[in-house]
């Protein structure tokens, strides 16, 4: 087991049109035994690391440790790494006995005991033990992966690599994968980097989510941190289904020094710890997810706006309704009961303690509603 740290780690592909920055300085530590998700879109640059700490790409600056051992002139094999790829790479013409066994072979000199050992173990880890006389062009995809998981655990390495295994399952085997893969880690208790542009993947099975974008790392937390305190807009939408909704809205301070957000069809009251917390008057960029938003006429009318009935989704758990917000679309969900009919005004309305308020320019987060409130609760608590 390893401990895995990127210092400063850049990657600039020369392509014929230019040079591309695949990953620009990415500094991170990953400590031995954690289950780690790197998560952004198409492009980003997860791979490209992946590949990097595999020993399959050259890093073209900055430094890569295992164990605090420097590891950029490391050939693959040296690194005692695993990897399992989204195409499994199985050989058609070997059986899933000499699949899981012909890496081993290769690199160690291991009795044939011990081999057969190691596969039939991986093999009951795996639930593939009735597989193993069979080539893997009999099997189903799910079966494969298992193959090709189960290849990976023989080794018994430092490090998991894991490069969008689950994409070529469908969404219930997926999941169920999910569980399995989660399993193994916690049993073998192996440091384990697993890349996807899943963010649904990423919140259920990683100890802690790093997101990526344009090679550059946005932000790195437990799937609680990243959904609460996204650390900037990128962050807010990435994370979380249906998607945050956003809206550029300027703060007016009123005398009492409570203020008000106003824009693209939101007028919304917020306390003196908002303004407070967020600096005073300007323009911002309100974000709310649609889960923590409700149709509501009772709220006081400063805390609530109209929104238009555009589609209402019935997907059996939640409806949900897609709005009309000062000619935006808007998500909310809403418990099934809520089922206004289209083309219907309603109104709309949001917890003080469920918004998040990034800076217009930089996108950066300037305010999460519930650490005001809870700000707030203790003053309250404290003055008592
Ligand atoms: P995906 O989810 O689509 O696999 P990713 O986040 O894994 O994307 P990478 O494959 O790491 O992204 O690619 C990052 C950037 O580097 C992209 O702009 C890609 O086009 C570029 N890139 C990757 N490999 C090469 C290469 N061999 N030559 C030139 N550019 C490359």
């Amino acid at each position: 087991m390893a401990r895995v740290q990127f210092d400063d780690v850049t990657k600039v592909f020369e392509d014929t049109s230019g040079p591309i920055v695949a990953v620009e300085e990415l500094s991170l530590e990953i400590p031995d035994g954690e289950f780690v998700v790197f998560v952004g879109p198409s492009g980003c640059g997860k791979s490209t690391t992946l590949r990097m700490l595999a020993g399959l790409e050259t890093i073209t600056d900055g430094e890569i440790r295992l164990d605090g051992q420097p590891v950029n002139d490391m050939s693959p094999k040296e690194r005692d790494i695993a990897m399992v790829f989204q195409s499994y790479a199985l050989y058609p013409h070997k059986t899933v006995r000499e699949n899981m066994a012909y890496g081993l072979k290769l690199s160690t000199d291991l009795s044939d005991e011990e081999v057969n050992r190691r596969v039939v173990e991986a093999a009951e880890m795996m639930g593939i033990e009735d597989l193993l006389d069979k080539k893997p062009g009999s099997l189903s995809g799910g079966q494969q992966q298992r193959v090709a998981t189960g290849r990976a655990i023989v080794r018994e390495p430092a490090v998991f690599l894991f490069d969008e295994p689950l994409s070529n399952l469908d969404a219930k085997l997926r999941k169920h994968m999910r569980t399995e893969l989660s399993r193994i880690h916690s049993e073998l208790g192996i440091t384990t980097i697993y890349v996807t542009h899943d963010q649904e993947e990423a919140m259920t099975m990683a100890d802690r989510i790093v997101i990526l974008d344009n090679g550059q790392l946005q932000q790195v937390g437990s799937p609680k941190e990243v959904y609460y305190r996204p650390a900037n807009a990128f962050v807010a939408d990435f994370i979380g289904s249906p998607s945050m909704n956003f809206f550029d809205v300027d703060l007016h301070v009123e005398s009492d020094g409570t203020g008000t957000l106003v824009g693209e069809g939101i007028s919304y009251g917020v306390s003196e710890e908002i303004v407070d917390a967020v600096g005073g008057e300007g323009e911002y960029t309100l974000s709310i997810r649609p889960e923590n938003l409700r149709v509501d006429d009772t709220v006081p009318p400063a805390k609530r706006f109209e929104a238009e009935v555009d589609v209402v989704e019935i997907v059996g758990s939640d409806n949900f309704l897609y709005l009309r917000v000062g000619g935006k679309e808007c998500r909310l969900r809403a418990p099934v009961e809520v089922e206004p009919a289209e083309g219907e005004i309603v109104d709309v309305t949001f917890d003080e303690s469920d918004l998040h308020l990034f800076d217009r320019n930089t996108e950066e987060a300037l305010v999460h509603g519930h650490e005001r409130a809870e700000t707030a609760r203790r003053t309250v608590e404290q003055e008592a």
